[in-house]
């Protein structure tokens, strides 16, 4: 331990030596060219290969360093030895160096050229540590010389020596040839100093190093230094010329490794010479397998095909771009590929080869196959679908339409395609003009949506053929990337719609039909229920009393009936005057007064004071009145209570009138549907209640078509409480106003005209 830590101190005895200064100058000098080439870039190979040179600089100015301090002949000795790590590998590396700026460090990835470049050097290390046949490892021969310490020559240090320098004399005659050919000026300047920097060493430090000491001649060795002195220049060369730029030949290498298609070239034997290493990755062949081989191993069965079509084309000069062939891979599967060749000529324009390129297809195809196969699918259903589908561009031009819409809309295919939708088809709802072209949307869709939905459009075409369709129009997110406008899909209504009118025609003839008939029944029955009061029995009085009763209801299901047809068709109008609102509510419950008694119910009215006169159609807001009236009476048992009530709402312009009852109310499943045709609470035909389902139905229609809205409010069990407003009649009509008779002025609503909003809370 004491010998081990003995031997370790006397390792750093150092003594000054201002020789020992020189070494350490080159040992910061090398530092920084390192630092300085990283700093430029040190991904490149010429750089990196540069940065190996002249790290391995370092121990070796280091280690000079540290034996012309050393103070024992041991320590000179074990610093020696440490340096051959450096300077043996100084000449390898500065030849790869060299073969990277030349473009030629394709050699460098083989193992066996770097094998061939660096096992000597390891191998001069190796004898260099172990024995004494490179380096001189025993202290007492060693004696000191003024600038440091000086050692016998081993036996084998010539061979190293020679070794070294045979490679920087290689290195130095390909950078002459290098000079030789090249034409750029920077260039050739940048060439010519780094040839000056390497034969600085090589001629000095060889023979202060090297020849001199070899022949027993004592000289201060500058080896080290003179190293330096070419990594500065070569540094110099570098940065002032700007070598830091990639080689075109090794770019050129590098991209044909690495790049995805099939490079591949091939004498006019068709023997394949050259593959990059794409052909593994697309064809599973190894590189080295397929070099060598005839072509017609790619083909197989479609050789004949290929040379025929292709090689003749190449050989008669010309360039083949973007064939698609089927290539045989390793595993006998066929790939597709797109194949594009031109001739290799040499300078006599004799063609001596091709050179192709093929790009795996494989993908594409896939993908092509699938969108096909959607389109296709896509086509199918379009063209089976009964609905018309048809597509606009952003001009609103006719891009396809399907068999049904070109039946619907009575055209043939050239009719329509291409031209603008506008002009061919006209649409309307209620006579307003609706125009394709406003389907299209302005802006960019987040997501695909339907921009337009209307039911029961007219439709009329070029040819005045008129149909009735249900309209929805989409566009997709991709509209504007693809030009699709908007995708338009038309149901046809016609025959639903003509259908309905039908059965609206039957309904009216039949209700008309019937109302004659059924007056002169109720008439004669009125007639004879007074005429023979007293002179029939008890009972058979009670059957003519049941006989009026019944035709009066069939009477008033008929009426009913034939307001809807007029409401359906349109044909219901309103001729609203100003009317004394109190007044007229004051007459129509008087009229239900006798049978609130009879019934048992407390029937009362509740006007506001400030009720001012309305615009109605004293006749049909009667009826809305009345049948309110009569259901709250028909719902509500003996001892419940029926009150009307109505009040003036300023702000809205309206009069307010609500029939709440204490009847027994109804569910709310039911609420939604109470105001549509037919609709009956279920369960209340079992209990005995007549009635037809059409009076709340008829009431909305008239309270809508004079502007108002009806609405409800219901409690299963405790009650019911139905509203509806109606307009107050504004000055100027009030001016015009007759006293008594509000009968003037006359305004007409049309039921289109009224916006037919449904109001319904439960
Ligand atoms: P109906 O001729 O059957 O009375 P309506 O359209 O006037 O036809 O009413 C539809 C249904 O609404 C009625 O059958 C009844 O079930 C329910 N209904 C209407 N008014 C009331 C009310 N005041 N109380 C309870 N149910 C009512």
């Amino acid at each position: 331990m004491t010998n081990l830590t003995a031997s370790l101190l006397e390792l750093v005895n150092f003594t000054f030596n201002p020789y020992a200064l020189l070494s350490y100058l080159a040992f910061v000098t090398n530092s920084v060219v390192i630092y300085l080439i990283i700093s430029k870039g040190s991904k490149d190979t010429i750089n990196r290969w540069f940065i190996f040179t002249v790290l391995a600089l370092l121990p070796w100015s280091l280690s000079e360093t540290l034996s012309r301090l050393s103070v024992t002949t041991t320590a000179a000795g074990f610093w020696e030895t440490v340096g051959i790590i450096g300077w043996v590998f100084v000449s390898p590396l500065f030849l790869s160096f060299t073969l990277a700026y030349i473009g030629k460090d394709n050699v460098l990835s083989k193992f066996s050229t770097l094998a061939l470049l660096f096992l000597p050097a390891v191998f001069f290390l190796f004898l260099g540590w172990t024995t004494d046949l490179v380096n001189v490892n025993t202290p007492s021969s060693y004696h000191r010389v003024f600038w440091g310490w000086e050692s016998p020559t081993a036996p084998l240090f010539w061979l190293a020596i020679a070794w070294l320098d045979f490679l920087f004399v290689i290195s130095i005659g390909l950078l002459a040839r290098y000079w030789l050919r090249l034409k750029n000026k920077k260039r050739r300047t940048q060439t010519a100093l780094i040839i000056f920097g390497v034969l600085v060493p090589v001629v000095g430090g060889s023979i202060t190093n090297g020849l001199l000491p070899i022949l027993h001649i004592q000289i201060f060795q500058a080896a080290v230094m003179l190293t330096t002195v070419m990594s500065i220049t070569i540094t110099y060369a570098m940065i002032r010329y700007k070598l830091f730029v990639i080689n075109p030949a090794t770019a050129v290498i590098n991209i044909v490794d690495t790049m995805h298609e099939i490079l591949i070239v091939f004498n006019l034997d068709g023997i394949i010479e050259f593959v990059n290493p794409a052909v593994k990755d697309v064809l599973g062949y190894e590189k080295e397998d397929l070099v060598g081989s005839h072509l017609n191993r790619l083909f197989k069965g479609n050789w004949q095909l290929f040379s025929e079509k292709y090689l003749k084309t190449l050989y008669e000069g010309q360039t083949i771009t973007g064939a698609e062939l089927d290539l045989i891979a390793a595993d006998g599967t066929k790939k597709p590929v797109n194949f594009s060749a031109s001739v290799l000529k040499d300078s006599n324009g004799v063609i001596y080869g091709v050179v192709g390129v093929a790009t795996d297809i494989s993908k594409i195809r896939a993908l092509f196959t699938d969108i096909t196969a959607e389109r296709n699918k896509l086509n199918t259903t379009i063209e089976s679908i009964a609905d018309g589908v048809l597509a606009i561009d952003f001009e609103g031009n006719v891009i396809t339409i399907n068999p049904a819409a070109l039946k619907m809309l009575g055209f043939s295919e050239s009719d329509i395609v291409g031209k603008n939708i506008d002009n061919l088809v006209k649409a309307s709802e209620d006579d307003k003009s609706i125009w394709f072209k406003d389907f299209i949307p302005h802006r960019k869709l987040e997501s695909d949506e339907i921009v337009y939905q209307k039911d029961n459009l007219k439709i009329i075409t070029d040819y005045n053929k008129q149909l009735y369709v249900n309209l929805t129009a989409s566009a997709i997110r991709e509209g504007e990337d693809v030009g699709l406008g908007a995708i338009i899909t038309l149901n046809d209504v016609s025959k639903e719609k003509e259908l309905e009118e039908m059965k609206l025609d039957f309904v009216s003839m039949a209700a008309h039909e019937l109302r004659t008939p059924l007056t002169a029944i109720r008439g004669y029955l009125s007639v004879l229920q007074e005429e023979v009061k007293k002179s029939l029995p008890k009972e058979q009085r009670s059957f003519l009393d049941k006989a009026f009763i019944s035709s009066s209801q069939l009477a008033a299901l008929v009426e009913n009936l034939l307001s809807v047809s007029r409401i359906e068709r349109g044909a219901m109008k309103i001729e609203a005057v100003a009317q004394n609102w109190k007044s007229l509510l004051q007459e129509l419950v008087s009229n239900y007064v006798p049978l609130s008694k009879e019934k048992g119910i407390n029937l009362s009215l509740n006007c506001s004071a400030d009720l001012p006169p309305v615009l109605v159609d004293k006749f049909r807001i009667s009826e809305v009145v009345s049948n309110l009236l009569g259901n709250a009476l028909n719902y509500t048992k003996a001892g419940g209570s029926v009150e009307i009530s109505s009040q003036y709402d300023p702000k809205a312009g309206k009069v307010a009138t609500t029939l709440t009852d204490t009847g027994q109310g109804i569910p709310a499943s039911a609420l939604p549907h109470l105001f549509t045709k037919f609709f009956r609470v279920s369960g209340v035909l079992e209990q005995g209640s007549k009635g037809t389902g059409l009076g709340l139905y008829i009431s909305k229609a008239i309270v809508n078509m004079h502007g108002g809205d009806i609405w409800v409010d219901s409690t299963l069990g405790k009650g019911s409480r139905f509203s509806f407003t109606i307009p107050v009649a504004t000055r100027p009509a009030l001016d015009k106003e007759t006293p008594n008779n509000y009968s003037k002025p006359k305004r007409t609503f049309n039921r289109k005209k009224v916006k037919l909003a449904v109001e319904v809370s439960g």
